[in-house]
């Protein structure tokens, strides 16, 4: 033990997946990162921005700084939404390395009780058994439509339950049946058989976004496509590699490579952005397991995001109106994780009477970024506002996204902060794929 106060226990030595000093030696300390960074943004403080990040776990790794609080905070409060790798001329893979200080601050850092069993509970057991997350729904679902939800909400007890009460707002609705229904099914194509892809649900996604999941499958099967939902497929692990839980991650990473890579599928799909970043590093995160590693390398190769996939196809144009203005938010894993910001745009522009109109900084974080707007909710709220800035610059009627995530983060933006048209709309966020099922549904 090499030190100890009543927050933190902080365990010796340097864990395997810890930054790699060739890794961190790539920052040659330019700061033309520092700009894209959004807690820079908001903070100018050069401790909250890439370059600083990168300069603490040097200090770290050199052992010139102890792993204590404020090494803590401050990468704690890295969103990790790598606009700083996109800004970087120099090739620097942070996201890798934020992973990497996670990794290594998760197996030394034990939290105080009762936080470290709840987090284990809740990445070790809870997003990795489906029955549960059904029961959640059904739980959620029954507060949510017996009036419960609103009568709570109606009291102010909200007021007086502290962080709790702050996030309740950016609870999503819970959505029965759940796509966990779907497992096990093939959905045949529209006309002839083009594609024969599969389709991933990954966890929560399945209870709070059932509908868009059902709109992913119409949308495919429009396209030529027979989708198939494997049955034995679970949790990509990106909530688990983002929190450092690298061999949870590892283990998530296996199961669905056994589950999908049996069946020579032409494409496997994600309809979530962060899922499929991480879908897309399995070859990474599994770069030292013999047994796996080609066979990861093989399931990557294979995987695509729903825009990449709709976007590179000849796609299905007997589609009807969708009058209305919509501008687009980039998600961070899928526009600077996957490098997919051309096709999301393309569809969005081919959609009858849809209006397309581009913010500024449409690429720079909502402030959602998987659990963060949960943890970090002071920080997320302050982004959020500066997002909403600009989204109302262009006065939209909707927000396109292609991410749950920012889908929740950007609906509770619309709410406090939207105008206009907006703030009256009551569905003010669609994923890309729920408005060209509308287009479909439109055609007579
Ligand atoms: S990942 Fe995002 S929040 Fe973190 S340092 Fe990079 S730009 Fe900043
Ligand atoms: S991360 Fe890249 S852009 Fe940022 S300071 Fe280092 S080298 Fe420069």
């Amino acid at each position: 033990m090499a030190e100890s106060n009543t927050a933190l226990r902080v365990l010796e030595g340097r864990h395997p997946d810890a930054p790699q000093q060739k890794d961190l030696d790539k920052c040659v300390h330019c700061g033309l990162c520092l700009n894209a960074c959004p807690t820079y943004r908001e903070l100018g403080i050069e401790m909250d921005s890439p370059r600083g990040r990168i300069y603490q776990m040097v200090q770290v790794a050199s052992g010139a700084a102890p792993m204590d609080e404020s090494y803590l905070e401050h990468m704690g409060l890295c969103l990790g939404c790598r606009a700083c790798e996109t800004a970087c001329p120099s090739g620097v893979e942070y996201g890798k390395l934020i992973e990497a200080a996670r990794t290594e601050i998760q197996s030394k850092v034990k939290k105080p009780f009762p936080w470290q069993q709840v987090e284990d509970f809740a990445y070790g057991t809870l997003v990795q058994t489906p029955w549960m997350l059904r029961l959640v729904a059904l739980n959620m679902w029954l507060y949510q439509k017996s009036g419960l939800e609103s009568l709570v909400r109606s009291t102010g007890i909200l007021k007086l339950m502290g962080p709790f009460g702050k996030i309740e707002h950016l609870t999503p609705e819970a959505q029965l049946p759940t796509f966990f229904s779907q497992y096990g099914k093939v959905f045949f194509a529209e006309g002839e058989r083009k594609h024969r892809v599969a389709l991933l649900g990954g966890c929560i996604g399945n209870i709070f976004f059932a509908r868009l999941h059902e709109a992913t499958v119409r949308v495919l099967q429009k396209n030529g496509c027979e989708v198939v939902v494997p049955a034995t497929q679970g949790c990509c692990g990106a909530l688990h590699a983002h929190a450092g839980r690298r061999e949870e991650a590892r283990a998530l990473a296996r199961n669905n490579i056994d589950a999908l890579l049996q069946t020579n599928y032409d494409a496997i799909i994600s309809n979530i952005g962060g899922c499929g970043a991480t879908l897309k590093e399995y070859h990474e995160i599994l770069e030292h397991d013999h047994a796996y590693h080609d066979k990861a390398k093989r399931f990557v190769g294979k995987l695509k995001d729903v825009n990449e996939f709709l976007a590179s196809i000849d796609l299905n144009m007997n589609m009807g109106k969708v009058d209305r203005r919509v501008t687009y938010q980039d998600s961070c894993h899928l526009c600077h994780g996957q490098k997919v910001k051309i096709g999301p745009r393309k569809l969005l522009k081919l959609i009858p009477g849809l209006e397309f109109v581009e913010m500024p900084a449409s690429d720079v974080c909502c402030g959602s970024a998987g659990v963060y707007n949960i943890i970090e909710n002071e920080m997320a709220e302050q982004i959020l506002s500066s997002k909403m800035r600009n989204v109302n610059s262009v006065a939209p009627e909707q927000i396109a996204s292609s991410n749950p995530g920012c889908m929740i983060q950007l609906a509770a933006g619309s709410r406090l902060h939207g105008q206009g048209k907006l703030k009256d709309n009551p569905q003010p966020v669609k994923h890309i794929v729920e408005l060209l099922d509308e287009a479909y549904r439109n055609a007579r």
